[in-house]
């Protein structure tokens, strides 16, 4: 059994703590098991609770909607929250409560070792970073014992104040540039270079507009290192723009 079945099976029985005595289900991580990115809650709410599942009620839709906004394919993405039980009345969980339960996110992390853990409110950011206030170091990258995280709101923040709608599609753009600078796969393409005549495959760097404010090409001949730069044309590298 993959790892990451095995502690969702521990969650669904655990009894650490007094929250098992009020729970429907507990609540597992669940998404890509080699995403490059997990996202960590605070805790199970009123729907996750029914369904057993991480973040399908009103702050699931709100996470869904800003995923979208930013590209990001929650199917990609792995979710997770501190505490995996509803505390009564959907309140804060206690210190005891998060103590309890910490073992679970910490090897959740371990075994996917993300790129970057995304902590989404002040329960998680307080929990694995030991911050307090979200709102000064939202939209951050912040490295810990050798990891990367990178701290936000939690969506359902955004539902009682509209105006942090904005600011959290702006840190998940910003997540979301993380996550593409590692994905940039090299390009080629076969050219007659200007400088050696030779045939050969050309890389392609495409620098973007906001870098030069017209979008241009670099074309690298792979057998002198001759660069030259052009314009657009149409071929294959466009569709990748
Ligand atoms: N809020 C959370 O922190 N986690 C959930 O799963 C749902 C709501």
């Amino acid at each position: 059994m993959h790892q990451l079945k095995n502690i969702a099976e521990n969650v669904k029985v655990c009894q650490n703590c007094k929250l098992c005595e009020t729970r429907t289900n507990a609540v597992p991580g669940k998404g890509n098991f080699d995403a490059d990115v997990i996202f960590v809650g605070e805790a199970p709410g009123r729907n996750e609770d029914i369904h057993g599942e991480p973040f399908v009620g009103a702050a699931g839709k709100r996470l869904d909607e800003i995923l979208e906004d930013t590209g990001i394919d929650r199917e990609d993405v792995y979710i997770t929250n501190i505490v995996k039980c509803r505390p009564p009345n959907n309140r804060i969980p206690s210190k005891e409560e998060e103590m309890a339960c910490v073992d679970f996110i910490n090897q959740e992390i371990e075994i996917i070792d993300p790129k970057i853990i995304c902590v989404m409110g002040n329960t998680a950011y307080g929990t694995l970073l030991g911050g307090k206030e979200i709102t000064k170091n939202h939209g951050k990258i912040i490295e810990k014992d050798g990891k990367k995280f990178f701290a936000t709101f939690h969506p359902a923040a955004t539902i009682y104040n509209q105006k942090l709608v904005g600011e959290l599609k702006k840190d998940f753009r910003k997540l979301a540039e993380f996550l593409e600078d590692g994905r940039q796969i090299k390009q080629f393409e076969d050219r007659r270079c200007d400088f050696c005549m030779a045939k050969t495959k050309h890389e392609v760097v495409i620098i973007p507009k906001v870098v030069t404010r017209k979008r241009k090409w670099l074309f690298k001949c792979t057998e002198c290192n001759h660069e030259r730069w052009l314009q657009p044309y149409r071929t294959v590298a466009e569709s990748l723009y």
